[in-house]
């Protein structure tokens, strides 16, 4: 219900008040000329009884109206202010796929440039409708120049959301006329091309492992992952990651080359408990990546290992709902949402992502509002998931990590500070 259809229904339920106590002061003067008539009859006691009932329980069912509708007005003011209070808050996205942040409009007008036909989204969303997307999505980044274009409106999209700091991974393959590593190069040049516009928005890169595609392309993309970070030039590219079909490969048989990537000094974030496989998520959390993604088939024991060890598990909830088939609403993220609702209980270190925003519609203030929403978090605790995600970067330069922190923490104080100001301390 919208603030002005409540604001008119109190205006409604005004007018009928008066006219109520209007009517009273009209119904009491005809009441007192009958009165006079027919004071010697009993119908007279009989008229009066029903007539002061009916105005007593109109007045108690529009006092009651009036109330329900207040509450609802404050109920929605609290929402909006605390939406508008996420959407302000400076934000860090650290699950991000670079391909998955295509906009739907841009998908097709690549594939119009190429003369392939157009996508149509799937209506309702599931996991496997949203998947439909990816052939369409690599047809359509045929070259470069289009890989340009989708990086550098990833990066505008998520600065439309105040983020200031996100690592996005890709995959790197051969685009038209050009290999691995250049495709590598490319998002590296928008990246430090970004950064040298007025966003405060800072691009971080992960390259991804595809867990379905041979042990060797894994060695091939690690392998150029490492010449790059090893580059003196190198500031954006920060970690690897493995990810791709849960159902394809097995996570032991990239152990050693993640061993490798680590060795080299890269951070690595490994996607697990996509689906039921305790084992390899034992294999995984023995192996003690610097970041869980998503987690969310883990069992009990899993789950305090990773926050014992304190490895922050990357929360994206409505690719996470998607994956676990359920629908994408408060009731289900609060209690189906087994992982998310044991780092929001407990002390475990975790952060709110997009994975794909693109093909799942969405956007990080959509994410970090979908989980405030459904555990009834306020400011305090809304800016306390932001803050916390700060110490989960890969970034290594020890300056950057403190400007950022500076940043997201003292404009959280100064944001908390103001709504105690206003006297916005209920929940
Ligand atoms: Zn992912």
């Amino acid at each position: 219900m919208s603030l002005s259809t409540i604001n008119t229904g109190l205006g409604f339920i005004n007018t009928i008040n008066a006219h109520i106590a209007l009517a009273s002061t009209k119904w009491c003067t005809i009441l007192h000329k009958t009165a006079a008539k027919l004071v010697h009859k009993r119908r007279f006691f009989f008229l009066l009884g029903s007539l002061s009932t009916l105005l007593l329980s109109s007045t108690l069912f529009f006092h009651n109206l009036k109330n329900k509708l207040l509450l609802t007005r404050n109920k929605k003011a609290l929402r909006d202010r605390r939406k508008a209070f996420t959407r302000s808050l400076y934000k860090i996205e650290l699950h991000c796929h670079l391909t998955g942040s295509l906009r739907l409009s841009t998908l097709n007008e690549l594939l119009k440039s190429h003369n392939l036909p157009p996508y149509t989204p799937p209506p309702t969303l599931t996991l496997k409708s949203c998947f439909t997307a990816f052939p369409h999505i690599h047809s359509a980044i045929k070259t470069v120049q289009n890989l340009s274009r989708v990086t550098f409106e990833c990066l505008a999209d998520l600065s439309y959301a105040n983020v200031i700091y996100a690592e996005i991974r890709t995959t790197p393959r051969a685009l038209l006329n050009s290999t691995k590593s250049e495709y590598i190069e490319t998002v590296l040049s928008c990246f430090s091309e970004w950064s040298l516009g007025d966003s405060k928005l800072l691009p971080r890169l992960i390259i991804s492992v595809d867990r379905s595609k041979p042990v060797s392309e894994a060695y091939e993309n690690v392998k150029i992952a490492v010449e790059k970070f090893n580059h003196p030039s190198n500031k954006c590219l920060v970690g690897i990651d493995l990810g791709g079909d849960p159902t394809k490969g097995s996570f032991i048989d990239f152990l050693p080359v993640l061993t490798l990537a680590r060795t080299s000094g890269l951070k690595i974030t490994v996607h697990c408990g996509e689906i039921i496989n305790p084992s390899e998520i034992d294999e995984i959390l023995n192996f003690r990546p610097d970041r869980l993604g998503h987690f969310l088939t883990c069992t009990d024991e899993q789950f305090e290992r990773a926050r014992d060890n304190e490895i922050p598990i990357e929360v994206c909830p409505t690719s996470n709902l998607l994956t676990l088939g359920l629908n994408s609403d408060s009731v289900s993220l609060k209690t189906r949402h087994g992982t998310l609702r044991k780092c929001i209980e407990t002390a475990a270190s975790f952060s709110i992502s997009t994975d794909d925003p693109g093909l799942f519609r969405t956007n990080p203030v959509r994410e970090l509002w979908s989980v405030s929403k459904a555990f009834e978090l306020d400011e305090w605790r809304i800016a306390g998931v932001v803050w916390d995600m700060v110490d989960q970067v890969f970034e290594g330069n020890r300056k950057t990590r403190a400007y950022l922190a500076r940043d997201v923490r003292v404009r959280i104080k100064k944001m908390l500070r103001v709504l105690e100001e206003e006297g916005g301390t209920e929940k």
